[in-house]
C-alpha cells in the first residue's frame, strides 16, 4: 500500500459548503462528476504503486476569482485545487517548477486566467452578476475523464516534461490544458501570482523598504544609456504570453503590412478605476525578434504600472494628518474648477480625506516619501482619491534602479518641454538632418518620403540642459493625415532625434487610415475642443488640414542649424565618465536647481525581479504634466508654463495669459 503525497482529496463538508453556494450550476455538477470519477481511479491507483496527489477539482469560470464580484465559493479550496473544469477544458495543476521562488497555487492559476477572459466573460464574473450556466455543457465522457486521469499521473510522475525550449520557462509551474471538445492537450508556463491572496498574505508599505540607496553604475560603453542588450533578460516568453495564464496576454501578433517598421504587439484588459481597459503593449524595431522582447518589456512596464503588484498594503489617511512625510498633490497639480464640476468622474481634492498612499523616495533630499498611490500607478483608484487620472508618464524600465530612474526622468522631460512648446507657442530651431552623420536617420527620412512626408526635427529644449528633439511629419500634399508629431530626450544629441524620427515614422503608415475613418468626428473636436477626450483624439486631430495653422511655429522655424552647433552648450556638460549614476545625478541636478523636487517609485513586481528587470515611476511635481482630454489639462494651470519659457532665455518675460495657446496638444 502506497500513501498519497500532496493536497488530499476534498472532503465531505468542504463540498458539501461549495455545492451549497453554486447549487445546481452545470459548472457545479461537472466538477462533482469529475471529482468523483477521479477519485475512483485515484484509489485505485494508490492501491498500486503510482505516488501522485489525490485530485482536488474545482470549478473555474462560474465565480470570480479576482476579488471584484462576488465572493468565490471554492476560495477556501482553489489554492489547494490540482485540477480545474471550465466550460471548455479542463487545466491540470500547477505541477512542476524549480524548487526555489517559483511556486504557483490553484489561486494563482485560476486569477492568471480569468483575467484572459473575453471583455463580456469578464463583466459577467466580475460586476456581481449571478451566472446562469447552460445545459448540459462541460460534456464529460469517459473518455474525457481518462483524458484528464493520464495528464495528472504523467505530470506528477515526472513522465511529463515542459515542452517550452526556454529554461526561464522550464524553470516555472507549469499547467496543462485538456480541450473537452478535441482532448487536445497543451502545457503552458505559469508564473506566480503576485496578488494572490494564498501566496502573499499582503503587508505594510514602509519608509525604510522604499529608501534608495542608488549606486556606481558601470556602463559598458560611455556613451550608451543601457546596461544590458536587449537579448540579456531571461524572459519566460511563454509565460508572460499564453492562452491559458499568459501574465501579460493571451499571444503576441506581427504587422506585416507595416512599411516603415516590423511592429509586435500584444493585449490584454486591465480593470481600472473606470472599467476595463484595453492595455496594448507593442514594440516598434526594424526586426520582428527585437520588436518582440521589447512588446514584453513594455507590457511588463504596463503591468508594474496599472496596479501595484509587490504584496504590500498601502498607508491611509488624509493629506493634513501625513503632510511632514507626503507630496502635496496640488504641487502636481489640478484641473480646472469647472471640470470638477462638469465632470461626473473627478471630485476636487480633499486634504481632510483618507486616500491610499505609496512610500516612494526623493533623490533630491536623501529620503522616503509618500505620494498618492493613484499618482504612482495609473489604474489604481478608489473613489476617494479621484481628483486626477494619471498615465504612464515617467514610468520607465532598465537593468538596475539607476537605469530605470535615468530614463523615467528623460520622459518627464521631454514630455514637459513638448508641452512648454506647444502651449507656449515656442519658436523653435529647426535642425538640419542633413547634418546628422548616421546611415539610420537618412534612411528614415527616405521611407517617409515613400509614404508621402517630409520628416523634420526641432530642438525643443527649455530650461534644462539636456537635449530634447520634438519630430513633425507633414504630408506633402496637404491630405488627410496632415502632421504627425513625436518627441524624445536623451544624451546623445544624435541619437535623440533619431529616437525622435523612429517614433513618427511608426505613426505616418497608419495616420492617413486613422483620419479618414474618423474625420466626421474628427471635425465635430475641431469645432469644439471639449470632445477630445482620448489618448489618440490628440494625435489625430491633427490629421485634420485645417488644423495644421496652429503648428505655425512648427512650420515656420525661426532658423535652421546643424546639429552639433544646435548642442554645441552640451557637448562639454554631458557626463562622460562610464557610470550611469552621474549621468542620473546631472538630471537630478538639473531639476533640483529649477526647484523641483525628484522622485522615484519602485514599482518592480516579483516576476520583473526574476528576469533581473526595474521599473520605477518618477515623479517631479511642478513639471507640466501630460494629460488627454481637453477638459482635463493640469498643464494649462502650472506655473511653469507662465515661468520656464523665460528662465530658458526664449521669451523676455512671463507668458501672459492671453499668448498661451489654448488648443488640444498633439501628443501621440
Ligand atoms: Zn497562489
Amino acid at each position: 500500500m502506497t500513501t498519497a503525497t500532496g493536497p488530499t482529496a476534498v472532503t465531505g463538508t468542504e463540498a458539501g459548503a461549495a455545492v451549497a453556494l453554486a447549487d445546481g450550476a452545470p459548472l457545479e455538477r461537472g466538477r462533482a462528476r469529475l471529482q468523483q470519477a477521479l477519485t475512483v481511479r485515484f484509489e485505485a491507483a494508490a492501491a498500486g504503486t503510482a505516488r501522485v496527489p489525490a485530485p482536488l477539482v474545482v470549478p473555474l469560470g462560474a465565480a470570480d476569482v479576482l476579488g471584484f464580484g462576488l465572493p468565490d465559493p471554492y476560495a477556501a479550496l482553489r489554492p489547494r485545487a490540482n485540477v480545474q473544469l471550465t466550460a471548455r477544458a479542463v487545466l491540470v495543476g500547477p505541477w512542476g517548477g524549480a524548487d526555489t521562488g517559483t511556486a504557483a497555487c490553484g489561486q494563482c492559476l485560476a486569477m492568471r486566467w480569468q483575467r484572459l477572459r473575453s471583455r463580456s466573460e469578464r463583466e459577467a464574473l466580475e460586476l456581481g452578476h449571478q451566472p446562469h450556466g447552460a445545459a448540459d455543457w462541460p460534456l464529460l465522457t469517459d473518455y474525457a475523464v481518462d483524458a484528464v486521469w493520464a495528464a495528472h499521473l504523467a505530470v506528477h510522475t515526472g513522465r511529463s516534461t515542459p515542452p517550452a525550449t526556454g529554461a526561464p520557462d522550464r524553470e516555472l509551474p507549469q499547467v496543462t490544458r485538456i480541450d473537452l471538445g478535441t482532448l487536445a492537450a497543451a502545457t503552458f508556463p505559469l508564473l506566480p501570482e503576485p496578488l494572490c491572496p494564498s501566496c502573499v498574505p499582503p503587508r505594510p508599505d514602509t519608509a525604510d523598504a522604499a529608501r534608495m540607496d542608488l549606486v556606481a553604475t558601470p556602463k559598458p560603453d560611455p556613451d550608451g544609456y543601457r546596461l544590458r542588450p536587449l537579448g540579456a533578460y531571461p524572459l519566460p516568453t511563454a509565460a508572460l504570453a499564453n492562452p491559458v495564464c499568459g501574465t501579460l496576454g493571451s499571444d503576441t501578433w506581427i504587422n506585416p503590412t507595416s512599411t516603415t517598421t516590423a511592429p509586435v504587439a500584444g493585449t490584454n484588459f486591465v480593470r481600472g478605476y473606470a472599467g476595463l481597459n484595453d492595455v496594448t503593449w507593442s514594440g516598434q524595431a526594424n526586426s520582428y525578434s527585437t520588436s518582440r522582447t521589447l512588446a514584453y518589456l513594455e507590457g511588463l512596464e504596463r503591468y508594474a504600472g496599472t496596479h501595484r503588484r509587490r504584496g504590500t498594503s498601502p498607508v491611509v489617511d488624509s493629506y493634513n494628518n501625513l503632510a511632514a512625510d507626503a507630496l502635496n498633490p496640488a504641487d502636481r497639480g489640478f484641473y480646472a474648477d469647472d471640470t470638477y464640476e462638469k465632470d461626473h468622474l473627478v471630485s476636487p481634492f480633499d486634504p481632510d480625506r483618507p486616500i491610499p498612499w505609496v512610500w516612494g523616495h526623493s533623490l533630491r533630499d536623501e529620503r522616503p516619501i509618500l505620494i498618492p498611490a493613484r499618482l504612482a500607478h495609473y489604474s489604481a483608484g478608489v473613489d476617494a482619491d479621484n481628483f486626477v487620472f494619471e498615465c504612464s508618464n515617467g514610468c520607465a524600465t532598465g537593468g538596475s534602479l539607476e537605469e530605470a530612474i535615468l530614463f523615467g526622468l528623460l520622459e518627464l522631460i521631454e514630455r514637459d518641454a513638448f508641452l512648454l512648446a506647444w502651449y507656449g507657442r515656442a519658436h523653435l530651431t529647426e535642425i538640419d538632418l542633413g547634418s546628422c552623420t548616421g546611415d539610420a536617420i537618412r534612411t528614415m527620412l527616405d521611407r517617409a518620403a515613400l509614404h508621402g512626408y517630409d520628416v523634420h526635427a526641432f530642438d525643443t529644449r527649455m530650461d534644462l540642459a539636456v537635449p530634447v528633439v520634438t519630430a513633425l511629419a507633414v504630408r506633402r500634399d496637404g491630405g488627410l493625415g496632415t502632421l504627425s508629431f513625436s518627441a524624445a530626450a536623451g544624451f546623445d544629441p544624435e541619437g535623440t532625434v533619431d529616437a525622435a524620427l523612429s517614433e513618427v515614422l511608426t505613426y505616418i503608415p497608419h495616420l492617413p487610415y486613422q483620419v479618414a475613418e474618423r474625420e466626421g468626428e474628427l471635425r465635430e473636436m475641431a469645432a469644439d475642443y471639449r470632445k477630445v477626450l482620448h489618448l489618440k483624439d490628440h494625435a489625430q486631430l491633427y490629421g485634420l488640414p485645417e488644423m495644421a495653422r496652429h503648428a505655425r511655429e512648427y512650420l515656420e522655424p525661426t532658423a535652421v542649424r546643424p546639429l552639433e552647433e544646435t548642442y554645441a552648450d552640451w557637448a562639454p556638460r554631458r557626463p562622460r565618465t562610464g557610470d550611469l549614476l552621474d549621468d542620473l545625478r546631472l538630471l537630478r541636478d538639473e531639476l533640483a536647481g529649477a526647484g523641483y523636487d525628484v522622485i522615484a517609485v519602485d514599482q518592480t513586481t516579483p516576476e520583473q525581479r526574476r528576469m533581473g528587470l526595474h521599473t520605477v515611476s518618477t515623479l517631479v511635481p511642478g513639471l507640466l504634466p501630460l494629460d488627454f482630454g481637453w477638459t482635463r489639462q493640469r498643464a494649462l494651470l502650472m506655473p511653469r508654463l507662465r515661468t520656464a519659457l523665460r528662465v530658458a532665455g526664449r521669451r523676455p518675460d512671463d507668458l501672459p495669459e492671453s499668448a498661451i495657446k489654448a488648443v488640444p496638444h498633439p501628443f501621440p
